[in-house]
């Protein structure tokens, strides 16, 4: 097989299950990254792998997946013809766990510092980080990617060992995190994100949320990434219902909330562990706590604006600088601040209550 068709197929499989050959196309997507939106080529070093996580394609005992590997060399040459010809801008690489994580994560970082050095190549590249390797090893591929991950799959030690007996967050995930932020402390610009999977061993939003928290405020993380369960056939998972997009984005929804809205998970309006589906969790968190409502928008501090539900942090900056230059006395005044109908629900413009909500009435 020559170098770009497994490069193709080594990307297909990367994004998800393919066993036909497959077209380019498919394996680019437009993924955010610190500088914007950019076609991103995701691609895998391999597709061995000696774990058998029982959610995923490339499990040691799934053998029905094309089993690939590409040397650094390969894989580094096919995705610089592909970024000459302007078709993709970064390079997302990930790979099966062969050998040992050492190992493996070696050909990773082999593959980047020969885009670097050899091609001189700048711009983007995410690396994910194998569970287990030196510290080391982590510097040397911090100092090489923009964007580092490594993927904790569920909220704490006794839900990933059901899905992921050869895995361990307390011994080999969490350690590897809190040394990748020491890290990263020496760089600008590079960002440390995690994934985990919703809906694949009886989680609950809470443990979800609360395991967040912990790694935006103890382990340093810039973003966790929620991936709602969907079952891949011919593995111990596969008659499992997916996980609804839904329960996905309202965890997205709760996680912007602790991250930059000032929230605690404890404070989040959880029915048995749950978020509410049929709800934004800003607005549900607001009917639990009538208390704080109204709230008045001429004197509110900037967080308290944070917790009304239609602000958000772009309008919480524009509502203190408009009032700087005057009082704001009627709905009007908001004019041009979105959400603003929503707002008048939640809040008083000295002292008088423009909204709908009878219950703040008064
Ligand atoms: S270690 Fe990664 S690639 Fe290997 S089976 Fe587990 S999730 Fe899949």
């Amino acid at each position: 097989m020559d170098a770009q068709k497994k490069l193709r197929l080594l990307s297909k499989l990367a994004r998800f299950e393919c066993e036909r050959e497959p077209e380019l196309e498919g394996c680019i997507y437009n993924a955010s990254t610190p500088r914007g939106k950019k076609p991103i080529l995701k691609v895998m070093q391999s597709t061995y792998c000696d774990k058998n996580c029982d959610y995923c394609v490339f499990r040691r005992d799934r053998d029905s997946t094309p089993r690939l590997y590409i040397p650094p060399e390969e894989l580094a040459r096919g995705f610089m013809e592909l970024y000459r010809k302007g078709r993709v801008q970064g390079l997302f690489l990930s790979s099966g766990i062969f050998v040992h994580p050492e190992v493996t994560m070696e050909k990773l970082i082999d593959t980047a510092s020969i885009l670097r050095r050899r091609y001189g190549y700048r711009g983007y590249i995410h690396l994910k980080l194998m569970p287990g390797v030196s510290l080391q090893t982590l510097e040397e591929a911090v100092r090489l990617a923009n964007r580092v991950s490594m993927n904790i799959e569920a909220p704490n030690e006794e839900r990933l060992k059901g899905i992921a007996r050869g895995k361990s967050l307390r011994k080999e995930i969490l350690p590897n995190m809190v040394q990748v932020s020491r890290v990263l402390e020496n760089y600008e610009g590079k960002s440390h994100i995690t994934q985990v999977m919703v809906g694949v061993n009886g989680e609950t939003d809470e443990e979800l949320l609360k395991s967040s928290q912990y790694l935006y405020r103890k382990v340093g993380l810039n973003r966790v990434y929620y991936s709602a369960f969907f079952p891949v056939r011919e593995t111990p998972l596969e008659d499992k219902a997916p996980e609804s997009k839904k329960r996905e984005h309202r965890l997205y929804q709760a996680d912007f909330l602790i991250r930059d809205y000032g929230f605690s998970w404890e404070e989040l309006p959880f029915e048995e562990g749950r978020l509410p589906e049929g709800k934004d969790p800003k607005e549900a968190w607001a009917e639990r706590n009538p208390n704080f409502f109204p709230v008045e928008l001429n004197r509110a501090d900037y967080e308290t604006l944070l917790r009304v539900p239609g602000i958000g942090r772009k309008a919480a900056k524009e509502i203190v600088s408009r009032r700087l230059r005057g009082a704001l006395r009627k709905p009007e005044d908001l004019k041009g601040i979105r959400n603003a109908k929503k707002i008048l629900n939640y809040v008083t413009l000295m002292g008088r209550y423009y909204g709908t909500e009878t219950y703040l009435r008064g």
